[in-house]
């Protein structure tokens, strides 16, 4: 691979809080190794239409603790596209990318491949709040994105609790219960229902919801994943068979928001140096993540092969402990 002396840097798919730490790291990181940082706006879009522009250390000041992304993101279908691609490609050689660090889900990591496999070092780090991405343990947004749910829940028990009412709360995941299971169990919910497990049948919910009324419970939160659905059905069931009150709470884009946690700016600091020191040494193709809570790096070819392991396990456990 030739000598890197400059390298582009773009979030793109689903916007997490936290990336614009990474986007930090990666900027002051480049300049500490004497590297030239770009900036490219909205994605791969940005990159096909010249939407570049150089970074300097100021520009990144006071972005960490923002939400959302200073570089905007978006998606792109251009891209997808031979054509596309091929102009992704001319259009960094013309604004003298030659290495690329893509901050986003695995929608954007495909992309990375494509642009790799065209002769374009880059290495992918891992954003979206939903934690679904096999090959790392972790990725930027998750941390804030559970505990915004988690502040929300809290609140509407304190009101489930006075009013004796079923809330069923519809977190995101489209494909993964990642957060759901997660807040499930740090709110002490009654159950939980996510898309990599089968629902179970109606009939058994109500049981748990009678039962619990007699074992004197005075609410009965469910956490639904937005992928599994049906949310007013069930509610609209659960009520007319226990005569509980039952609402809905869509948490939607808020859980997308807001000031990054510490471990979201730690992860998202720590990735986004490992990713520049991976193209300063010359190595691309690669994804950076986490391992046994520790940054390593991955084949990208590799990384997108490997498959989603469900925490059935941290199902069980919301249950057993919400008796
Ligand atoms: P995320 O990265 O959050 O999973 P998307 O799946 O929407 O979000 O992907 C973001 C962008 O990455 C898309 O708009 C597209 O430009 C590019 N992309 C997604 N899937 C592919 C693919 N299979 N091959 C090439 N590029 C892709």
């Amino acid at each position: 691979m030739d000598k890197i002396s400059s390298i582009g840097v773009l979030t793109s798919g689903g916007d997490a809080p936290g990336m614009n730490a990474a986007i930090r790291a990666v900027v002051r990181t480049a300049i500490f190794y004497g590297l030239k940082p770009i900036g490219i706006r909205k994605g791969y879009a940005g990159l096909i239409h010249g939407d570049v522009f150089e970074f300097k250390a100021r520009d990144v000041s006071d972005i960490m603790q923002r939400g959302g992304t200073v570089l905007q993101t978006a998606r792109c279908m251009e891209f997808k596209t031979k054509p596309g691609l091929e102009k992704a490609i001319d259009s960094a050689k013309y604004f003298g990318v030659d290495g690329l660090v893509v901050i986003g889900g695995d929608g954007s990591f495909r992309g990375a491949r494509d642009l790799s496999s065209l002769g374009l070092p880059t290495i992918g780090i891992p954003g979206t709040i939903d934690n679904d991405i096999p090959y790392t343990e972790y990725t930027i947004g998750f941390d804030t994105a559970i505990n915004t749910a988690k502040d929300a829940i809290d609140k509407i028990r304190d009101t489930a609790t006075s009013h004796e009412r079923c809330n069923i709360i519809e977190v995101m995941g489209h494909h993964s219960g990642q957060i759901a299971i997660n807040v499930a169990i740090a709110t002490g919910a009654e159950a939980c229902f996510v898309p990599e497990r089968p629902m179970p049948e109606m009939p058994s919910i109500i049981d748990a919801i009678l039962e619990g009324k007699k074992r004197n419970k005075k609410h009965f939160i469910i956490v639904l994943a937005e992928g599994v659905g049906g949310a007013a059905e069930m509610a609209a069931h659960i009520e007319q068979t226990t005569g509980m009150e039952t609402k809905v709470n869509t948490l939607g884009y808020m859980q997308r928001g807001g000031s990054p946690t510490v471990r979201d700016r730690c992860m998202a600091s720590e990735m986004g140096a490992k990713a520049v020191e991976l193209l300063k040494d010359g190595i691309g193709n690669r994804l950076v993540g986490i391992k046994d809570d520790r940054v390593y790096d991955i084949d990208i070819f590799e990384a997108l092969e490997i498959q989603q392991q469900v925490r059935d396990d941290l199902i069980d456990l919301a249950i057993m402990l919400s008796i």
